[in-house]
């Protein structure tokens, strides 16, 4: 049995790293060849005991054998959900996260300086005071999460963390119908009940009516509730809708709530001067929950919470145990740490991606990315429009477009037709949109979060669609 600190092991192991290196950044140069997506079926990760610790060629081989099953995403015409596509930048920061092995839960180490530089470049971005808080996050989910524990222990006072929730009924919030599910999951988690998120009507454009979320909030307090957050997005994920944030705003100042933006994806927009307008009121949050891995195309996984209040943003979640005290100097000064704004001690070093994207490729590039991607759906819109054997569905002018196969229209089972269009889509390899429904209708669903798609990638996808359809 060899010995793992043998330095002839070493040697190897950085050349094999060197070797395996040279493979990821040959697949990255092919990243628009082949199929979207290939189906797992060369995949065999069991563990049988058989399997394990058959040295070093086995490793590579199991390693290299799952570069061509990704989701996709990383191929001009992945079209599915909300994904990102990622840069070779994010690739080189992982690198250097990993040779680091960083742990960024606290102490006074280079990595945490470097988070807290992406949180202050956010919050300016946003509009957020200078002493606005913030953490990284895996995603927009674990922001969700923090953001409205913060908000319920505003709401319910700092001994909720000692007590915690007795009268569950008593907290209620709003979103729109549209909202994202990750809300209703933060409901669940915190204690107060997904029935206690109402979700708010739609207007025709799949926003939050302001004017039945007035009425909602009258009607909770009339019953005895407590109204204390209101929850808007950014852009839908069905179709890209933008509540009204500054309408969002008066309303949740008028009332005393908590105001938070979900900005998942949509929070690209503010890198770009020619849509930066759209999010107007953002700036008024209480809290924001984005994403770095959608649209501003950092590598998965790193998303973002921005706290206004930092002081209410700590009292959730600060401890200090013995063993976290924070010290004058040495390795365990610097705080506030990572662990006092989330759940998480030891985390990965999640940052490191975020700031090497924005040294790279800065803000200007990304959000001419943002304007691309809109431009093309704006041209599938239309393409849509124009062929009679496709219906548009929804399109609210930014980087969404809902439509169906409707052909001459005999076809009695439209949603189980378009359904299976989609899978076959998929299949093919051509392409990969998912599927929604508007208005009840089963949609080909297109995102477009890509600095890989061109124009010409929209019609391949009307011809394939148009092609398997007739
Ligand atoms: C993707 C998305 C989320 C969830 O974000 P994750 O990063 O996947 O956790 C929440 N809200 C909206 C609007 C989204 O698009």
């Amino acid at each position: 049995m060899s010995d793992s600190l043998d330095p002839e092991d070493w040697a190897q192991s950085r050349e094999r790293a060197r070797a395996m290196l040279d493979a990821v950044i040959d697949r990255m140069e092919r990243y628009d060849e082949g199929a979207v997506w290939n189906a797992p079926e060369g995949v065999q990760p069991d563990l049988t005991p058989d399997k394990l610790g058959q040295g070093e060629a086995a490793a590579d081989a199991a390693l290299r054998g799952l570069l061509p099953y990704g989701v996709g995403n990383t191929h001009p015409r992945f079209f599915g959900w909300v994904h990102g596509a990622g840069t070779p930048s994010g690739l080189m920061a992982d690198i250097i996260a990993a040779a680091l092995n960083a742990n960024c839960g606290g102490r006074n180490t280079g990595a945490i300086k470097v988070e807290r530089a992406v949180i202050d470049w956010a919050r300016q971005l946003f509009g957020l005071p200078d002493d606005a808080s913030g953490l990284i996050t895996t995603g927009t989910s674990a922001a969700t999460i923090i953001a409205l524990k913060v908000a319920r222990d505003e709401a319910l006072g700092a001994d909720v963390r000692e007590t915690g929730v007795r009268d569950q009924k008593s907290l209620v919030g709003y979103t729109s119908a549209g909202g994202h599910s990750c809300l209703d999951r933060a409901f669940d988690l915190l204690g107060l009940g997904k029935s206690a998120l109402r979700k708010i009507e739609m207007d025709e454009r799949g926003r939050l009516d302001l004017a039945a979320l007035d009425s909602a909030i009258e009607r909770d307090r009339a019953d005895g509730l407590t109204p204390f957050i209101v929850c808007a997005t950014a852009g839908t994920v069905n179709r890209g809708a933008i509540d009204n944030l500054s309408g969002c705003a008066d309303i949740a100042a008028r009332e005393a709530l908590w105001f938070h933006v979900d900005a998942a994806f949509a929070a690209a927009l503010q890198l770009s001067d020619a849509h930066r307008h759209r999010l107007s009121g953002i700036e008024r949050a209480s809290s924001i929950g984005f994403d770095f891995h959608k649209w501003m195309q950092v590598n998965y996984d790193a998303g973002c919470v921005l706290i206004r209040d930092e002081a209410a943003h700590r009292a959730a979640f600060s401890d200090d145990p013995d063993y976290l005290t924070g010290l004058e100097r040495g390795l365990g000064s610097a705080k506030p740490w990572p662990v006092d704004y989330g759940p998480e001690l030891s985390r990965g070093f999640r940052a490191l991606k975020v700031w090497a994207q924005l040294i790279e490729h800065g803000p200007d590039r990304l959000g001419q990315i943002v304007d691309a991607n809109i431009a093309q759906a704006a041209y599938l819109a239309d393409r849509v429009t124009r062929e009679p054997g496709l219906e548009l569905l929804s399109y609210e002018e930014l980087n969404i477009c809902c439509f169906r196969y409707v052909g001459d229209g005999s076809a009695d089972d439209l949603d189980g037709f378009n359904q299976e269009l989609v899978i076959r889509l998929q299949e093919s390899g051509i392409a990969a949109p998912s599927t929604t429904r508007i208005d009840g209708k089963l949609a080909i669903r297109v995102n477009i979060t890509n600095h890989r798609t061109q124009l010409s990638d929209m019609d391949v996808l009307v011809e394939g669609v148009l092609e398997m359809g007739g």
